[in-house]
């Protein structure tokens, strides 16, 4: 009651000018595929894998993990999905893999981190998803979260390929991964920004706590500033990048985002519509000047204003 359902995404996603911006969903629960499914996603741009693992207190199989991913897969045929491996520890803590008494556990062993000291947990992963791939012919892309380091990103490129995936990418959600994004980019097929973790880590705030929400916004310039740094490093070298944190569910902040270099946005499939109609109602040039205005201001709300006036002319 009192939620407006707009009528589902008829694609593809572009700008006024025809720039081709691929509006995926967000699956992080079974339910959420058919969601996707129904509201016009074009493909899954984050699935967020460890459904599959919550409530367990041993490893699932990898031929449990197989019939799982393959349902996604079977899903979108044709389509784009984009899977991110197991991120278990902080606020996805999982009984088998990460340690309950960390002082700090957002920045302790937490995503890929974890395979550190159990290599096999992802390795088996790894293969699952692969051989769900093959069984459902799906465009299945990889790729590891909470990367810090161009040595991680090379070392999960090598470990995704040997395991038989063919598009291998990272996720960047560090401001660490965001300083190297050039090199990241040499390394990968993709890359795919973590709003959510990346305004949490560059503000060093907790995205938790509702207490501190007014710094943990992707319109902190200086967030928008490290989604800058990986755009032009995309677009310097041919790499898409997405973005699927929560961020890329504002319509107001979209085409900021395309602006900044973004080529996929991923988001809950609620809001796929009405960031397909304000992408397309915009031309790139008007991105970029939305962008460049919400960049130079100095806070949330005066980025906010700077875009919605770029927006307006
Ligand atoms: C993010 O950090 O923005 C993200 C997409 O991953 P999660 O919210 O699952 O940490
Ligand atoms: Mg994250």
């Amino acid at each position: 009651t009192g939620v407006i359902t707009l009528p589902p995404f008829e694609g593809p996603g572009q700008t006024a000018d025809g720039h081709r911006i691929v509006l995926g969903a967000n699956v992080g629960a079974p339910r959420d595929i058919r969601r996707a499914v129904e509201r016009g996603a074009e493909g899954v741009g984050l699935f967020r894998t460890e459904f599959c693992f919550l409530d367990r207190t041993r490893e699932p199989s990898v031929d449990d993990q197989v019939a799982a991913y393959r349902e996604v897969f079977a899903a979108f045929v044709g389509s784009r999905v984009v899977v991110r491996t197991l991120d278990a520890g902080s606020d996805k803590p999982l009984p088998f893999l990460t340690s309950d008494d960390e002082p700090n556990p957002a920045l302790g062993v937490r995503g890929y981190r974890t395979s550190r000291r159990d290599p096999e947990v992802l390795d088996a992963q790894l293969r699952a998803i692969a051989r769900a791939a093959d069984a459902e012919q799906a465009d299945a892309w990889v790729m590891a979260p909470m990367i810090a380091t161009v040595a991680e990103a090379t070392e999960f490129v090598a470990r995704a390929r040997a395991a038989g995936n063919r598009t291998v990418g990272v996720m960047i959600e560090t401001p660490a991964a965001a300083f190297v994004a050039d090199e990241l980019c040499a390394v990968v097929d993709f890359v795919s920004i973590g709003t959510n973790d990346l305004s949490q880590y560059t503000m060093a705030a907790d995205r938790m706590s509702g207490e501190l929400a007014h710094l943990a916004d992707p319109w902190q310039p200086a967030v928008l500033r490290a989604i800058r740094l990986i755009g032009e490093a995309g677009t310097r070298s041919g790499t898409p990048v997405g973005v699927c944190g929560e961020a890329a569910a504002d319509p107001a902040l979209a085409p900021v985002l395309v602006g900044l270099g973004v080529t996929s946005l991923s988001m809950a499939a609620r809001a796929i519509t009405a960031v397909g109609a304000i992408v397309s109602s915009a031309t790139l040039a008007q991105c970029r000047t939305a962008a460049e205005a919400a960049c130079a201001a100095t806070d949330p709300a005066a980025a906010r204003a700077a875009a919605r006036e770029a927006l307006a002319t």
